[in-house]
């Protein structure tokens, strides 16, 4: 089955640098968006990290008979634990790399990944970088992000009309590279013939809505037409912060 897939990042209107890192290597089967923090070129480190040591160690766990380096979860399937381990091995790289570079102190990461193998599909996440699903009968957020504004939505004190402008929206409750405990979200579920996967950082969710997103997607001609109308729209709403968008489809026959 063809895995389809194009991405794009953009430094956006305001921001001096892109702290924002992603791949899409159909070939490993693996989509990551991470969004660095820190500031000072730092966030550009921490981003960095995560794709590459994600990608590393997928690529290591191609073979299933590899001795498991974390805990095995044994309620998650083998890629529901590969891609959690990707995730705390790019945490503790964060926090070796500090180590070695105490300047870097601040930095850390936000994360969503997939893995994509014929329809089945793995999803995880730490932070506000979302994933959402396509198809013709709309869009749908797969992950709730960790947020402060979306705990309080959930709370039911904010509505989410208010928690998009509300002056605590960039303020994540967990980060790769934090030090913390993290609490990694997985989702287990199959990709339908007509799905389609977006992967973004808040520079994508926090400037254009999702029916914004669905409307540009579905009116694209292909896909890399989509992810460039999707950087377009929010820089032309704004740009506030870097942007970055992944989308992948499976299964369908190639035009
Ligand atoms: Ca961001």
């Amino acid at each position: 089955m063809a895995i389809r897939t194009a991405g794009l990042t953009d430094v956006g209107c305001v921001r001096k640098h892109n702290e924002d890192s992603y791949l899409a290597e159909p070939g490993l089967g693996l989509f990551v968006v991470a969004d660095g923090l820190g500031g000072h070129a730092a966030g550009e480190v921490a981003s960095r990290i995560v794709v590459e040591r994600m990608a590393q160690f997928v690529e290591e766990t191609q073979e299933k008979d590899r001795t498991w380096p974390l805990e095995y979860d044994t309620r998650l399937g083998f890629d529901g634990n590969r891609l959690k381990a990707a995730l705390l091995l790019a945490d503790q790289a964060i926090t070796d790399d500090i180590q070695r570079n105490p300047e870097r102190e601040t930095m850390g990461s936000t994360v969503v990944a997939c893995l994509l193998h014929e329809s089945k599909v793995t999803l995880a996440h730490v932070g506000d970088s979302r994933a959402y699903l396509l198809n013709p009968d709309g869009i749908q957020q797969l992950t709730r992000d960790h947020s402060w504004v979306a705990e309080q939505v959930a709370n039911g004190i904010l509505t989410p009309s208010e928690a998009r402008t509300h002056p605590f929206r960039n303020v994540i409750t967990q980060a790769l590279g934090s030090g913390g405990d993290l609490e990694v979200e997985v989702q287990e579920f199959e990709l339908g013939e007509l799905d389609r996967l977006l992967l973004c950082s808040d520079g994508l969710s926090g400037m254009v809505s999702d029916s914004q997103i669905w409307d540009i997607v579905a009116q694209a001609p292909d896909l890399q037409a989509a992810v460039e109308a999707l950087i377009t729209t929010a820089r032309e709403n704004g740009g506030e912060d870097n942007i970055t968008a992944v989308l992948i489809e499976s299964g369908r026959e190639e035009a």
